[in-house]
């Protein structure tokens, strides 16, 4: 039996048993497909290549929606054809590339790494290049450098990445100067789409309702993380998710009191000005 299901014309999805990945086919509509995020084990990207074949559908390119390891891999047995990124996110992927194939032989071992992270920057940084449905990429800073989603506006479909998910809060990337307001940006981004269906990395597909509820869900954690650390999203979250929401929140606390020390000084020396 096919693990593909089609959630709408042309859209075929496979979830897998390792953090809920969902991997997701498009149709072009003349016996190709584009690949977008194919995970997670090696088996479950054999078993997604034995679909395929099974309904007839040899994919034309990939596409990484983000440099973490569970979003870069590949098998032979899709083909040698090129798989898209943006240009920061393929940049991020060549230089991490060492602690990716760490993570993914720790967690998923076996893959071929030769074609491990193998990504091409996207020529158009705005849109996938072939023959298939309209295929808008939306990059953002948010959960990742680089991190694309993917918007198909013939039928409203959004493939978010590791956004949006009913079953992880929004993930942080701790790098970066301002990962809150980093993925901020990228929630309303995001939310300016006709969204009529979204497929999170990492989760459950929702319909345009959904979405909506998922965003403003993310938007009152990150608004919450700023003011403590008190965990109040109703998701239902793994230990580890709840072990890096801990993370994030003393990250958070960090840097307002980083913030508020560097700004000390500042209103320290405006003051004799104003006395004057
Ligand atoms: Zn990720």
């Amino acid at each position: 039996m096919s693990r593909l299901t089609e959630i709408s014309a042309g859209v075929l999805v496979a979830t897998g048993d390792l953090y809920v990945t969902n991997s997701t086919i498009v149709a072009d509509g003349s016996g190709g497909c584009l690949v977008i995020d194919p995970a997670v084990t090696v088996a479950e990207l054999a078993g997604l290549a034995e679909d395929l074949r099974g309904l007839a559908l040899r994919p034309r390119l990939g596409f990484a929606t983000h440099p973490h390891w569970d979003h870069v891999l590949w098998s032979s047995e899709l083909g040698g054809v090129p798989r898209f990124a943006s240009p920061l996110a393929v940049a991020t992927a060549e230089r991490e590339r060492a602690g990716l194939i760490d993570g993914a032989e720790s967690s998923a071992p076996g893959h071929d790494l030769e074609l491990f992270g193998r990504l091409t920057p996207l020529g158009d940084p705005d849109e996938i290049p072939w023959e298939g449905p309209a295929a808008v990429v939306v990059t953002h800073q948010g959960h990742a450098p680089g991190h694309s989603a993917v918007f198909f506006p013939g039928s409203g479909t959004l493939v978010a990445g590791d956004m949006c998910s009913d079953i992880e809060v929004p993930l942080l990337d701790l790098d970066q100067a301002d990962p809150v307001g980093d993925y901020l940006a990228a929630l309303d981004r995001l939310a300016e789409l006709p969204v009529e269906r979204v497929i999170p990395g990492h989760g459950g597909i929702g319909d345009g309702a959904e979405f909506l509820r998922r965003i403003e869900l993310d938007r009152a954690y990150l608004d919450d993380l700023r003011h403590g650390p008190e965990l109040r999203d109703p998701r239902p979250l793994a230990g580890w998710l709840i072990a890096q929401h801990q993370t994030q929140a003393a990250w958070v606390a960090n840097a307002t009191a980083r913030a508020s020390k560097s700004r000390r000084p500042a209103s320290c020396q405006a003051q004799p000005d104003v006395v004057r």
